[in-house]
């Protein structure tokens, strides 16, 4: 996987060694020498990923990143820090400017494309939920992006079964975040399934369990497959750190626990978890407005040409009926010309209503366009399908709908045409065909009626 990385560092010396070692991974590599440079440069072209000195005259480090982040436009490239120290007090200065991780000068190799390569992960599958929430162009998000959320206030799991160390930790973690506290790794799985998380923290010292075990089952799980995992692991454990992060952890912390530094890391995760959140759910909001209606919410035209084929194919291949419905309001025209657009409206949306309560599940409610509703009923013989029909007809006729805010009610009527699928040569042009024909007939006749297709 390559990606494009920015090394930012006032010492040439310094930009050209780290540009040599990414160079050879593939990486395609751009370098600036101050903090401003690198803004622009975020600003105007595509970066995966910031390697950022943190000592720089002029915009230091942490304020490069802290601009970065609050650009919404690219608060979602990843902040790596490079430190001259391994200075606690820089890292966690450096966390709160938003960084989200550090690598300490003289740069080891391992570490330098493990943190790489693990943040441009992350950055391909943010990116990918990125530019579908974005073509949706919802309210309340601009093509500049998404601000980042906050960090604070997360519900956090913490795995952990050494009461002396948890009972440390949720000290200090329960002043920022809800804490709930698992000894047990198969009751922690439960419970981050069942609940919801921002994210799991696992102790890779537990008494009987491998730790890596939970965070792989925490990976494959639907239900915990996007919760973020931080790992706690000891000093000496280099390998399984690696292995862990092969696995897809997110980040760690190596014990004794610097508690600001935790407090900073378990931030960030929970400010990426909500951010990767509101853009998965805008991804989902736009498929659904895509094949929904907006007034009714049924389905649209789009999703029944979509899927019709797909049902009659299934009905043609066992054998089974299926039955469409058409029906167009009567005069509908005269409601708006007399009651107005809006009264028109609510005369559509009731009609949506009191037909989606009409329908079983397998059915499929649509709006069609205009004043006509298409039903399409698998499983249904024509017979059943009049009789179904003929209730809808029924229930709009029987009851005056109530539009102004239910100031006036208007006494509406609808007619319906039925088609059924006849034999294997019916195609979803054919029936809606016969369908419309019936409809048609049902007004000819004086509206307010049921009409079968002729076949
Ligand atoms: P018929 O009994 O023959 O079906 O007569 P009709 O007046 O219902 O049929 P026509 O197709 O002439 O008129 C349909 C009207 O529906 C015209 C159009 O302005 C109105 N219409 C279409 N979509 C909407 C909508 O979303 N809201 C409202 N209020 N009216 C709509
Ligand atoms: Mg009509
Ligand atoms: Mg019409």
């Amino acid at each position: 996987m390559t990606a494009r990385v920015l090394v930012v560092d006032d010492i040439l010396a310094n930009v050209k060694l780290l540009e040599a070692r990414l160079t050879a991974e593939y990486f395609d590599v751009l370098t600036a020498v101050s903090g401003q440079d690198a803004l622009d440069m975020c600003d105007r072209s595509h970066v995966d990923i910031v390697l950022l000195d943190v000592m720089m005259p002029g915009l230091d480090g942490f304020e490069t990143c802290r601009r970065l982040k609050a650009n919404p436009k690219t608060a979602h490239i990843p902040v790596v820090m490079v430190t001259a120290l391994d200075q606690p007090a820089d890292r966690v200065q450096g966390l709160e400017a938003g960084a989200d991780d550090f690598l300490t000068k003289p740069v080891n190799d391992i570490a330098l494309l493990t943190r790489v390569k693990s943040l441009v992960r992350l950055k391909v599958l943010t990116d990918e939920l990125r530019s579908r929430a974005l073509s949706s162009r919802q309210i309340g998000m601009n093509s500049e992006g998404i601000a980042m959320p906050d960090g604070q206030g997360g519900r956090v799991l913490l795995v952990d079964d050494r009461a002396s160390s948890y009972e440390r930790m949720r000290k200090v973690l329960a002043k920022h975040h809800t804490v709930h506290i698992e000894p047990n790794p198969q009751e922690a799985l439960f419970a981050a399934a069942d609940q919801e998380f921002d994210l799991a923290i696992v102790s890779l010292s537990l008494m009987d369990f491998d730790g890596l075990r939970l965070c792989s089952q925490l990976r494959s799980l639907e239900r915990t497959r996007h919760l973020p995992v931080l790992i706690l692991v000891e000093p000496e454990e280099n390998a399984r750190l690696l292995r862990g992060l092969d696995l897809g952890v997110n980040d760690y912390l190596v014990r004794p626990i610097d508690t600001n530094e935790m407090l900073a890391r378990v931030a960030t995760q929970v400010r990426r978890k909500r951010y990767s959140d509101i853009l998965r759910e805008s991804v989902e909001q736009t498929m659904e407005m895509a094949i929904t209606d907006a007034l009714t919410g049924l389905y649209n035209r789009r999703y029944l040409e979509g899927h019709l084929s797909t049902l009659v194919d299934q009905a043609t291949n066992r054998g089974r009926p299926l039955s469409l419905l058409l029906t167009d309001i009567d005069f509908f025209k005269k409601v708006n010309d007399t009651y107005g657009h809006d009264a028109g409206d609510d005369v559509l949306r009731e009609f949506g209503e009191r037909l989606r309560r009409s329908v079983r599940g397998i059915d499929m409610a649509c709006r069609f366009g205009g004043e006509e509703f298409v039903l399409v009923m698998p499983d249904t013989d024509k017979a059943y399908a009049m009789l179904i029909a003929e209730r809808i007809r029924q229930r709009v006729e029987a009851e005056p709908i109530p539009v102004a805010g239910g100031r006036q009610h208007l006494g509406v009527t609808i007619s319906v045409g039925v088609a059924t699928v006849e034999s294997a040569e019916d195609t979803p042009e054919t029936l809606m065909k016969r369908a419309d024909l019936a409809l048609y007939e049902a007004k000819r006749q004086g509206r307010n009626r049921v009409v079968a297709d002729a076949a």
